[in-house]
C-alpha cells in the first residue's frame, strides 16, 4: 500500500547512483524521509529526530557501489542504527530464586493477562515447573481468565478469590510453589485503564514482598506516544527489567520499541503477536527495525 522507506529514497537519490560517495547535500534530502517514515511508524519526535542525526554521521563518505541503489544503501544504515539503538540483539529473562518470581506489570488491557499464560507455556515447553498466580484483587473476572488460560495450556494457577490481599496471596503462592515442586511462580497482577497512585503503590509493594529476579512491563503497541510516557511512569516506580510489546499482530509499526528502549532505556523482550497462546516471540532489534522501516 505504501512506498517502502528504500523506494522513496531512491527516488531522492535517482541522480547519484554510480556517483561515488554519499555526500552531506544527498543526505539533507533524504534526512527528511527516513524522519518522517518514522514518526509516521510512531516512533517520539525526538528520538525521530537523534536516529537521523545519528545517520547522517554514519552515511556521509560511504561509497555508493554500482551494484547497490544508494536507497538500498542508506536503508540498510538506517536499519544498522535502529537495531543498535534497540539492544543489537536480544536480552535473555533473569530467571534465579527457588522459587523464581516473575512480576508482570502494565495498564488494564495491555495483555497482562494472555501474556502471562503465553510465557507460562512458553517456560513449560522447555521443561520448566511453572506456576501461575492471579493476584488481581479488584476483576474477578481476571482471575477466571487465567483459570480458563491455565487449564488450557495445563499449567497450575493458584488463586484466592475471597482474598483482597495481593501481598498475602503472591506469599501463599510462592509457599504453594515451593512445596509442589514449581520453579518458576509467574505472577498476574492488577492494572488500571490509566497510570495512578494507588495501583503504583500496590505494585510497589508487591514488588518490594516477592523479590522477582524479573520485572516486566507489559505495553499495548498501538497506543504509540501514549506507551512511552506510560513506560516512563511505571520504570520510575517499579525499575523493571523488561518490556513485552503486545499486539503487533495490528497494523502498529512498532515505533514504540525504539522509543521506550532509548527514553526508558530497558530492553524490549517479548513480543506478543496475537491472542492464541503461541503468539509470543523474543525480541529481535533486527527484525523490528525491519518492520519499522516498512
Ligand atoms: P490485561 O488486562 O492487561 O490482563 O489484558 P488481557 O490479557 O486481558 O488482554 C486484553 C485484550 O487484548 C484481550 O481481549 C486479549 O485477548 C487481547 N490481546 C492480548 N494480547 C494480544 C495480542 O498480542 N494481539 C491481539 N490482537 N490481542 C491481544
Amino acid at each position: 500500500m505504501f512506498e517502502n522507506l528504500s523506494g522513496k529514497l531512491d527516488r531522492a537519490f535517482k541522480t547519484l547512483k554510480g556517483q561515488g560517495k554519499i555526500t552531506e547535500i544527498n543526505v539533507a534530502t533524504t534526512v527528511k524521509e527516513i524522519r518522517r517514515a518514522l514518526i509516521d511508524a510512531d516512533v517520539n519526535y525526538k528520538v525521530a529526530k537523534d536516529v537521523t542525526d545519528r545517520i547522517k554521521a554514519e552515511a556521509l563518505g560511504r561509497d555508493v557501489l554500482i551494484s547497490v541503489s544508494p536507497g538500498q544503501l542508506l536503508t540498510k544504515i538506517v536499519s544498522e542504527e535502529l537495531t543498535q539503538m534497540m539492544g543489537g540483539s536480544k536480552v535473555d529473562m533473569d530467571v534465579k530464586g527457588d522459587p523464581a518470581v516473575i512480576l508482570i506489570s502494565g495498564l488494564q488491557g495491555s495483555g497482562k493477562t494472555t501474556f502471562s499464560g503465553k510465557l507460562a507455556r512458553m517456560l513449560k515447553s522447555q521443561g520448566r515447573q511453572v506456576m501461575l498466580t492471579a493476584c488481581d484483587i479488584y476483576r474477578p473476572a481476571a482471575i477466571d481468565q487465567l483459570k480458563v488460560l491455565g487449564e488450557q495450556i495445563e499449567v497450575d494457577v493458584y488463586a484466592e478469590p475471597e482474598n483482597k490481599n495481593a501481598i498475602e496471596i503472591a506469599n501463599n503462592a510462592i509457599k504453594h510453589a515451593k512445596a509442589n515442586g514449581k520453579k518458576i511462580v509467574i505472577v498476574d497482577t492488577a492494572g488500571r485503564l490509566a497510570v495512578d497512585e494507588v495501583m503504583m503503590q500496590e505494585i510497589e509493594a508487591l514488588k518490594e514482598a516477592v523479590n522477582p529476579s524479573e520485572t516486566l512491563f507489559v505495553v499495548d503497541s498501538m497506543t504509540g506516544q501514549d506507551a512511552v510516557n506510560t513506560a516512563k511512569t511505571f520504570n520510575e516506580r517499579l525499575d523493571f527489567d523488561g518490556v513485552v510489546l503486545t499486539k503487533l499482530d495490528g497494523d502498529s509499526r512498532g515505533g514504540a520499541a525504539l522509543s521506550i528502549r532509548t527514553v526508558v532505556e530497558k530492553p524490549i523482550k517479548y513480543i506478543s503477536t496475537g491472542e492464541k497462546m503461541e503468539a509470543i516471540d523474543v525480541f529481535h532489534p533486527d527484525r523490528m527495525a525491519n518492520r519499522i522501516l516498512g
